[in-house]
């Protein structure tokens, strides 16, 4: 690129899981730098657009799908996943059958989007509410690690929005592996 010039890159990036488990937080945290304890569930799909100036001749566009509403049937359309190039798996580290359910979405999204090359697209684990476990339920790394592996994510990391613990280091992770892809 010529000098002063930079590359630009629009990147939609899915953030899938149960109900509850801080979907909106984590994003309203990345984007906005805020937190609240009440977020109205609207019905349907948002967006956020986060502006990242990856590096002097990088500017990456993330455009965040959130869901609401449609988290209860554990799956979403193809339309949804359309075109995706990465996501976030969250559950919250206080309900178990919210990490049972993360094998369900994971299938879910490698069932309804690749990358044009066919292979899934990158997808990292948030073990979100990290705040409110002393120990975490999330008490052994050596599985968790071995969990990602079998499923194929990427990698994960225990997450709170509420306190803003590693969520952009979650997010770089996953930019990275994208770009690599791109
Ligand atoms: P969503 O349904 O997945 O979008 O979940 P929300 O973002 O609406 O969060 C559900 C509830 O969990 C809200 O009351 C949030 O304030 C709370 N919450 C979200 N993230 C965290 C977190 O990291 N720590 C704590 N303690 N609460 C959180
Ligand atoms: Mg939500």
């Amino acid at each position: 690129a010529a000098a002063g010039e930079k590359r630009e890159h629009l990147y939609k990036v899915l953030v899938i899981g149960d109900l509850g488990v801080g979907k909106t937080s984590v994003i309203k945290r990345y984007v906005h730098q805020f937190f609240s304890q009440h977020y109205r569930a609207t019905i349907g799909v948002d967006f956020a657009l986060k502006v990242i100036n990856w590096d002097a001749d990088t500017l990456i566009r993330l455009q965040l799908w959130d869901i609401a509403g449609q988290e209860r049937f554990g799956n979403m359309t193809r339309v949804y996943y359309k075109e995706a190039v990465g996501a976030f798996i969250v559950f919250d580290v206080t309900r178990v059958s919210t990490f049972e359910a993360v094998a369900k979405w994971k299938h879910d999204l490698d069932s309804k989007v690749q990358l044009p090359n066919g292979t899934a697209i990158p997808a990292v684990l948030l073990a979100n509410k990290c705040d409110q476990t002393k120990e975490g339920l999330v008490n052994n790394s050596s599985q968790m690690d071995e969990y990602c592996k079998d499923k194929g994510f990427i990698n994960w990391f225990e997450t709170s929005a509420k306190d803003n613990i590693n969520i952009d280091e979650a997010a770089r992770f996953l930019v990275t592996s994208i770009l690599a892809n791109d």
